[in-house]
């Protein structure tokens, strides 16, 4: 009886305090605009990712309302340098985290240079259903109308949400939730930057509420094959953007640098120019891979369509762009060196 009533007094002061009811949310900072601060609040020159986590939260004291919320700062750079190793430093911590029963979903501030390169690692990297969500800012902290207070509280509300369950790894940015393999940066200062071109927003936040529309079909997360949690360099594979009258010198140096992938940012339907076609048959020839991307910003890259991809061992990036195309090749190249199952990546991924 004794035990009983304590019990069900436990249980009413966790429901009056709300303690019971908010998700734990771990948040990891890496730097960024939303990190950032400038001399004027309304001109553009800033330093990113000058402002720690701590003071980050103290700016949003709302999200307290919403979710246990717990931090740590993994990098504090502005996401233009981005490296492999960080990428691998937080695809580890995050499996740690994801993997803790207290956690229920983590949030990444992150600058939104590199940002969809990110989600997209690590949407193939990271094993669990728990929500994972990227958020930054394009004006910084010291701004008029920042956007980073706002998009903080609404990556909580994504992370905190169960519809976001099994949905891979998302960017939450300016009232849209949008998945990794579709998100792009499509717009260089305006705060509605991240779109899905291709595909559209998986769903929007707003009013502290969560909404989605569609599920992505691709692979990723659980279903990923991928694993890094015992590696600690990913394999070289570098970026050719293509132009008229480019000339092979831009590519030769690809040959002899220890690269296990080129990707070509094409024209059109991911194109070559006659003036390097035999450079990259000559990688192909070295056991190099070959991806035909497209600097093209919408619609996929098909595999033999002017170009007969069977006959020189090539590989159609289908809708990835060049930069996410680079890091599944990566990743493919960590389990098979065959361009007709890296083919099949690109086609599920
Ligand atoms: N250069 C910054 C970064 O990517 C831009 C931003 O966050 O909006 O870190």
């Amino acid at each position: 009886m004794v035990r009983r009533l304590f019990l069900m007094m436990t249980v009413w002061c966790a429901v009056i305090t709300g303690w019971a009811q908010k998700p734990n949310i771990h948040i990891l900072a890496t730097g960024g605009t939303i990190a950032g601060t400038g001399a004027s609040s309304t001109q553009t020159n800033y330093t990113a990712g000058q402002v720690a986590i701590g003071t980050l939260l103290d700016a949003v004291p709302e999200i307290s309302e919403i979710a246990q919320v717990t931090g740590e700062q993994v990098v504090r750079i502005g996401s233009q340098d981005m490296t492999d190793e960080v990428w691998l430093i937080l695809a580890k911590r995050i499996q740690e985290l994801a993997e803790q029963d207290e956690v229920d979903g983590i949030v990444i501030t992150h600058g939104t240079d590199t940002m969809e390169e990110t989600a997209y690692f690590l949407t193939l990297t990271v094993k669990t259903g728990k929500p994972v969500v990227l958020v930054g800012a394009m004006r910084p902290s010291t701004a008029l109308s920042a956007d980073g207070p706002l998009n903080l509280y609404d990556a909580v509300v994504v992370a905190s949400a169960p519809e976001s369950k099994g949905k891979g790894v998302v960017v939450a940015m300016n009232g849209l939730i949008l998945d990794a393999h579709s998100v792009v940066k499509m717009n260089t200062t305006n705060v509605q930057t991240f779109q899905s071109p291709n595909s559209g927003a998986l769903g929007t936040v707003y009013n502290g509420k969560v909404h989605y529309d569609q599920v992505s079909l691709k692979k990723h997360t659980t279903f990923s094959v991928f694993d890094v949690t015992t590696l600690d360099t990913l394999p070289k594979v570098g970026i050719v953007y293509s132009y008229s009258n480019i000339e092979a010198d831009m590519v030769e140096p690809m040959l002899n640098n220890g690269y296990r992938g080129i990707v070509h940012a094409g024209v059109g339907n991911g194109n070559i120019h006659t003036h390097i076609f035999p450079v990259l048959e000559q990688a192909r020839a070295k056991g190099i891979q070959v991806v035909r991307a497209s600097r093209v910003p919408t619609g996929p890259v098909t595999l033999d369509a002017e170009v007969d991809d069977d006959r020189y061992g090539f590989i159609a990036s289908q809708e990835l762009n060049p930069q996410k195309a680079r890091i599944l090749l990566m990743l493919a190249l960590t389990r098979t060196n065959d361009y007709r199952r890296i083919q099949q990546y690109f086609n599920e991924y």
